[in-house]
Parts: C-alpha cells; sequence; structure tokens
C-alpha cells in the first residue's frame, strides 16, 4: 500500500472505529468468515511501551501458523478458512510474545456460503480422467505445490494491498462447483480473468518468487510469496518472466497470459492462498 493510500485507509477506519469489530472489516482484505473466506480476529493488544522490542504474538489455527497484522493499535489474526469447513464456532491458538510465553485462545464465528455450479466440457479427455503415467506426474506435483503453498516466510510487514494482476472482466468465480464432462470435480479454487493470449499478467503485490513451473493441470505457474503464509499464484501463463528467489514489486510483469496446461482457453487462473488453503482472491482486491 502506497503512503497515501494507506493514510486514506486510515482515515476511513478511523471514522468508523466507534463501530466497533466491525471497522476490521473495512479495508483489504475484505472480511467474509465463511468456508473459503477470511476471518480477522483480534488477538492482543499492542503494549506502546514494548511494541519496538516484542515481537507480535504467534498464532496457530488447526495447527498452522497463522498471519499476524497491526491495526488500530491492536494485533491481529487473518485466517483463511478452507472450503471444506463446516459452520461453527472456531478458535485460534495464540502464544504471546515474551518471558513465559503465556498460550490464550481467541474464538471466532464461521457461517455458512453456498456457491453456485459450473458445467464444462473438456475436449482432451485425458486432462479430465487422466491415465497411469499423468495420475504418477500429478501426483509428484501435488508434492511440490504442497510445500511450496506451506512454506512460512518471517516478514515483518506483509503488503496487504492486494491489485487484480491483470486487466480483464472477471469470469469463473472462486468457489464454484466445477463438473467437467459430468463428472464432479474440487471446486474452482482461484478467480479466473478473461483476457486474450499474450496479456501482461503482473504481482498482486509485493513479494518474492518461490516457485515457477509447468505443471499438469496449472499449466506454466508462478508461486508468489508476500510473507507469513501468504501466497499467490498465477496459472496458465503462456511465458514466464521471473525466476525463484526474485524479488517482486507489486504491479511488476511476472509472464504473459496463454492457456498451458489444463485451460479450454487463454484467460488468467489466479489464486490466493492464506495459511495453506486456498481463499477468495475477491476479498483481497478493494475498489472493485
Ligand atoms: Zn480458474
Amino acid at each position: 500500500m502506497s503512503a497515501s493510500g494507506w493514510k486514506t485507509w486510515a482515515r476511513r477506519a478511523g471514522m468508523i472505529a466507534l463501530a466497533g469489530a466491525a471497522a476490521v472489516a473495512q479495508g483489504a482484505p475484505r472480511e467474509l468468515a465463511v468456508p473459503g473466506g477470511v476471518a480477522w480476529v483480534k488477538v492482543g493488544e499492542v503494549d506502546a511501551a514494548v511494541a519496538d522490542l516484542l515481537p507480535p504474538p504467534k498464532v496457530y489455527f488447526q495447527d498452522k501458523r497463522v498471519l499476524v497484522h497491526k491495526r488500530e493499535g491492536a494485533w491481529y489474526a487473518l485466517v483463511g478458512l478452507p472450503l471444506s469447513l463446516g459452520p461453527g464456532e472456531y478458535a485460534l491458538k495464540v502464544v504471546a510474545p515474551g518471558a513465559g510465553a503465556r498460550t490464550t485462545q481467541a474464538g471466532f464465528t464461521v457461517t455458512d456460503k453456498r456457491y453456485p455450479e459450473q458445467r464444462l466440457v473438456i475436449k482432451d479427455t485425458r486432462k479430465v480422467t487422466p491415465g497411469p503415467e499423468e495420475l504418477a506426474r500429478i501426483q509428484r506435483e501435488q508434492q511440490i505445490i504442497d510445500r511450496v503453498k506451506h512454506r512460512w516466510e518471517e516478514v515483518a510487514e506483509v503488503d496487504l494491498s492486494f491489485r487484480l494482476p491483470a486487466n480483464g472482466p472477471l469470469s469463473s468465480r472462486f468457489g464454484l462447483k466445477r463438473f467437467f464432462n459430468g463428472q464432479p470435480r474440487n471446486p474452482h479454487a482461484g478467480l479466473d480473468v478473461a483476457i486474450p493470449g499474450g496479456t501482461p499478467v503482473m504481482a498482486a503485490a509485493a513479494g518474492t518468487v518461490s516457485n515457477t513451473g509447468d505443471y499438469f493441470f496449472n499449466g506454466n505457474t508462478v508461486f508468489v510469496d508476500h510473507g507469513q503464509g501468504l501466497v499467490s499464484m498465477y496459472c496458465h501463463l503462456d511465458r514466464i518472466d521471473v525466476k525463484e528467489g526474485e524479488r517482486l514489486t507489486a504491479g511488476q510483469r511476472l509472464g504473459l497470459s496463454g492457456m498451458t496446461g489444463r485451460a479450454t482457453g487463454p484467460h488468467l487462473h489466479w489464486s490466493v492462498i492464506l495459511n495453506g488453503t486456498m481463499v477468495d482472491p475477491e476479498l483481497f482486491i478493494s475498489g472493485r
């Protein structure tokens, strides 16, 4: 976020601070505590006297480390909620910094959300029902992807001001229940932007390229690690212009769009991963 953007956000947040917890929902990412959404959960006050000396609390959700962000004089956890999560009451484990490392809990509520259905016809049947060789490749790639998704990079201030990585209309939304040639598949775990092949694709926010590869389903893919378990993924690229370990600024071009991997036409598939789980990227982009 630019300095002026931050000031605008802070001013807006300040104006509605009296509204209590609802004030936290303002700014990016937007809170939507549903399966596939994100929750902002207050996990402690920032003690101004020792703020520069003490690190933020360490927070865990279902044994996974969770991003912690300073807001309005308090520490908030930004929690990614899996699509498979049922509605109900949940708790975070909060380990306070400093001597003693006191452990407490912070509760939050997840409500239900019903996502629409999408039915697709894929002509290349190998991509719908992969053979044994393809299955072996898919399993190999899944291990790499899991590692990249669950990486924890210690970053003091994570860039949370995401922008849409390509200019185009949004087509398939996050969470769609998909059927390929009538067979049920995993829900759509990203957001599709309808753009012609060869369109520049930009980093949604500042971060480090944690992986690039040509994957069976996702085609040419770039992962950008923004720190503290926040990762973005850009798929079906025609061309990759960055290398693993490269540091990217927000909006920097990382490649050109295409239709590599399992794609019915050129588009960008963009996913956002938080504490190892795919969440709705639209919650991260404001002003649309
Ligand atoms: Zn997609």
